[in-house]
């Protein structure tokens, strides 16, 4: 069975370099806010990068504790489990205070950190325009980071060479943002909803005692499939996961980018 190396060390407060003792390289890294936001934006397109033979990773800047459902020790073990689903070859908690993620000097540089040790190349992230803070600031210390990351003299005090800066694709969930590109992820719906419902305190369960939350009424995973199904109608495929890229985009082929499906009603 793929077992993906996880570190389920965190810390209570700063700094909180959480690194993994391995150092090796990954082609993309998702790094978002709390332990089922990857699940939840990319896991699709995650899982179609491993299929193309990427080496993938997820870094969870929190241990989600101000959830009002599950624990941080039962979330964490929920996160192995949607780790293992996803196929990841790393998974790294920033131990970042849930609920109040800045860009501070801390959070940074951890994340600098985390980019010098595995060196993606591309990274995944939230869109900046998204109304819960801890996701926009995540947004913001990713952007930054990546800039930081390759300037020589920034954390010397970490003894790690500048890397290059790598491309960031954010992902759109909350915002009406047209998407710069759509990923189709026809093939890994199933695995994808599976990741998500391996948070199981996190989502609706008839069993659960515990306080109803938006996402855990019953309706909020069939709302999660259908948003895929609709992006992939807007490119004529099964389901899809959108994306936003700051930056112009340097296409090799207009050819073969222009003749895959696509919906002239999207
Ligand atoms: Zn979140």
């Amino acid at each position: 069975m793929h077992r993906p190396h996880l570190t389920k060390r965190v810390a209570s407060v700063k700094p909180q370099v959480v690194m993994d003792e391995s150092q090796f390289e990954l082609d993309a890294l998702a790094i978002f806010s709390h332990p089922d936001d990857a699940e939840l934006s990319v896991s699709g397109t995650l899982l179609r990068l491993k299929a193309l033979g990427y080496r993938t990773g997820v870094l969870d800047m929190t241990r989600g504790e101000m959830g009002t459902r599950g624990t941080p020790e039962l979330r964490a073990e929920e996160s192995v489990a949607a780790a293992r689903i996803m196929k990841l070859d790393l998974r790294l908690n920033l131990g970042q205070p849930d609920g109040h993620i800045w860009p501070t000097e801390e959070a940074r540089t951890a994340v600098v950190r985390v980019l010098r040790a595995h060196k993606p190349r591309v990274l995944l992230t939230t869109h900046w325009d998204d109304p819960h803070p801890d996701h926009a600031n995540t947004c913001r210390i990713v952007r930054e980071a990546a800039r930081l990351g390759t300037m020589a003299r920034y954390d010397e005090a970490g003894k790690q060479p500048p890397v290059r800066m790598p491309a960031i694709m954010h992902s759109l969930f909350s915002r009406r943002v047209v998407p710069s590109f759509i990923v189709d992820v026809s093939d890994f719906v199933e695995e994808k909803m599976a990741a998500i419902k391996a948070h199981a305190s996190q989502f609706y369960r008839p069993e659960s005692n515990e306080p109803v939350t938006r996402i855990s009424q019953p309706g909020f995973l069939d709302q999660m499939e259908y948003r895929m199904r609709y992006f992939g109608s807007l490119i004529g495929v099964a389901a899809g996961e959108p994306f936003f890229v700051r930056e112009a985009l340097n296409v090799d082929d207009p050819m073969a980018l222009l003749t895959r499906p696509m919906n002239i009603y999207s």
